[in-house]
């Protein structure tokens, strides 16, 4: 893991109220604390979206490119860019230059991505 897309500034991780409930009880929170502290509302006002840290990156990104949460990530988290991409995902992951010669994954302009949300 290279930890690209988890550094793009103003991106967003969406988490549903199944994923908050599994990160929680994964940290040992409280899913009430967790979302507190750890969640702020989606640009869109469609929900709740993981924190970032002050330099752009998600907050729970470590200094050696791992996630703190990774067995419990978000779906986005894992299924990109294997299952979708969106218009700057070249710009921002390294692997997908080496796919450039096989088929791209679908694009979903308005997904729940950390790259910038399109109509920002
Ligand atoms: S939750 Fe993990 S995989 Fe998802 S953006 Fe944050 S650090 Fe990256």
């Amino acid at each position: 893991m290279c930890g690209a897309c988890c550094r793009i500034p103003d991106g967003i991780v969406r988490v549903s109220e199944a994923e908050i409930a599994r990160i929680a009880a994964f940290l040992g929170m409280a899913e009430a604390e967790f979302i507190d502290r750890e969640t702020e509302l989606a640009p869109d006002r469609r929900g709740l979206i993981l924190k970032s840290r002050p330099d752009g990156a998600c907050a729970w990104l470590t200094d050696d490119n791992l996630c703190r949460i990774n067995p419990v990530k978000p779906y986005q988290c894992r299924t990109f860019p294997g299952k979708w991409t969106n218009s700057d995902s070249n710009e921002t992951c390294p692997g997908l230059a080496g796919l450039s010669r096989r088929a791209e994954p679908p694009r979903m302009e308005n997904s729940p991505c950390r790259g910038k949300p399109s109509h920002l």
